[in-house]
């Protein structure tokens, strides 16, 4: 069935078809109708399976056809709000590219960048807001930004949202939203907080779910490797060096560290770049086209630099230092596990970094897999007793115990909705609970 066979019109037709995309996916072909009708939508897909074509093709269909509601300044028609800056960014940029012949007028609201240009976009009129609940919160509290005239509202991976404890923003936004417009809810799974949200804000819904009955909320492989601060480069090079040399974004906290680290893994042989906010605009666009050509294999940044970094499919991601706030983390290894493939998260955690790691933990509500890489133990960890009798050939030991049971601290579970189902995300964190500890191989990483 071509896109035209769902009823939108040739602008947008013509935008999806300079994609490249010849067919609808299967949650657009089934939310695009009911979008278009009108209807209020419960769907669970993930990232990777298109959603953002689906919600968004059809929104600015409904946005054009009732243009008669001319967009005032900082009174947006359409909100997203979304978990993370990246997605956010992702999905504005969506809404550029697919309305590409209807020009819809875009402003997009998150944490930790500047207020400044957000202030500019928001004295202009708006079309569609992408946002995140607490960047929005903070431009609602100061009035530079009014949802009153907003007609269709979309909350994206809302399991994400309430996983990072954003229920309670999201419940006061929602409070200042038209009482009549048309609301989309997309989340991974239909797990009973959401079902609670949905059946609160939602009016009579559609629901559809093209979500493979096993899929899990997170595709992405995550493990620790304790190890000293100062052996790090050196575990990374032999990490990096080891199986397909896969490419690799490697994050530091610091431009200097990123530096510093991008020279070592150079002198080691390894195709490195940094990307980070003193390289110029030039330097900057030529590390990513390399990367992206697999002309380098390591791409080291900042947590900054890589914000809105489009790098679709991204086998792995290290960790080489734990960011100071845990979110960072999610934003970070959801770089990997793109497009339905699994994807790696490597964090190397010295001794000093244990509190992030916990903190991590914590908002993750489990905890990491942690194995130390042969030859790399860290100095203050405990040694393996003696075996009793030699190892059988092949037999590895578990050197190290780097995590303490990571129990959600009393504010992280303040913030998340009391998890009684059995979702996936539950199964998912038993899995990682029952995994058996050994020690890694380089191999591990490839
Ligand atoms: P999403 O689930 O929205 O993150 O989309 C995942 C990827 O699928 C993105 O890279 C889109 O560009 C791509 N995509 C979306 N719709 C289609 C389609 N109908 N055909 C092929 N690729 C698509």
């Amino acid at each position: 069935m071509p896109f035209s066979a769902l009823g939108l019109v040739d602008d947008l037709a013509r935008a999806v078809a300079a994609q490249g995309y010849t067919l609808p996916t299967p949650i657009q072909a089934q939310t695009i109708p009911v979008i278009l009708a009108g209807r209020d939508l419960l769907a669970a897909a993930q990232t990777g399976t298109g959603k953002t074509a689906a919600f968004t093709l059809p929104l600015l269909q409904r946005l054009q056809e009732r243009r008669e509601t001319r967009p005032s300044p900082g009174r947006p028609r359409a909100l997203v709000l979304t978990p993370t800056r990246e997605l956010a960014a992702q999905i504005a940029e969506s809404v550029r590219v697919y309305g590409h012949h209807l020009a819809p007028r875009t402003a997009l609201l998150v944490g930790g960048v500047s207020m400044k240009p957000q202030l500019d976009a928001l004295r202009r009129p708006v079309d569609v807001l992408v946002a995140t609940p607490g960047r929005l919160l903070d431009h609602l509290s100061q009035r530079t930004v009014s949802l009153a005239n907003v007609e269709i509202l979309v909350l994206d991976e809302a399991d994400r949202m309430l996983d990072l404890g954003f229920l309670p923003a999201i419940r006061r936004l929602l409070a200042l939203l038209p009482k009549q417009r048309q609301t989309l809810l997309f989340s991974a799974t239909f797990a009973e907080p959401i079902r609670q949200l949905a059946g609160d804000f939602l009016n009579d819904p559609a629901v559809i779910d093209v979500a493979p009955r096993n899929a899990t909320a997170d595709r992405v492989e995550q493990q620790v490797h304790p190890v000293d601060q100062d052996r790090k480069a050196a575990l990374l090079g032999r990490l990096l060096n080891a199986g397909e040399r896969d490419a690799t974004l490697v994050f530091t906290r610091t431009k200097h560290g990123a530096d510093r680290l991008s020279r070592l893994l150079e002198r080691d042989g390894i195709r490195t770049a940094a990307l980070h906010g003193n390289k110029s605009q030039s330097a900057r666009t030529r590390a990513l086209d390399d990367f992206k050509q697999g002309r380098i294999q390591v791409l080291v940044a900042t947590d900054i630099a890589a914000r809105g970094l489009d790098i679709v499919q991204l086998p792995r991601v290290v960790n080489y230092e734990l960011p100071h706030v845990p979110e960072d983390y999610v934003h970070r290894i959801g770089r990997t596990g793109r497009a339905g493939r699994a994807g790696l998260a490597v964090s190397l955690v010295s001794a000093d970094e244990m509190p992030r790691l916990h903190a991590i933990q914590r908002l993750l509500g489990r905890k990491l897999p942690s194995t130390v890489v042969e030859g790399f133990a860290p100095s203050g960890a405990p040694r393996a007793p003696a075996p009793l009798a030699p190892a059988a050939p092949g037999t590895r030991r578990h050197t190290h115990r780097a995590n303490p049971p990571a129990g959600p601290a009393p504010s992280a579970s303040a913030r998340r909705p009391a998890r009684s189902e059995t979702g996936p995300g539950d199964a998912s964190r038993r899995r990682h609970h029952h995994q058996t500890r050994r020690v890694a191989t380089p191999g591990d990483l490839a």
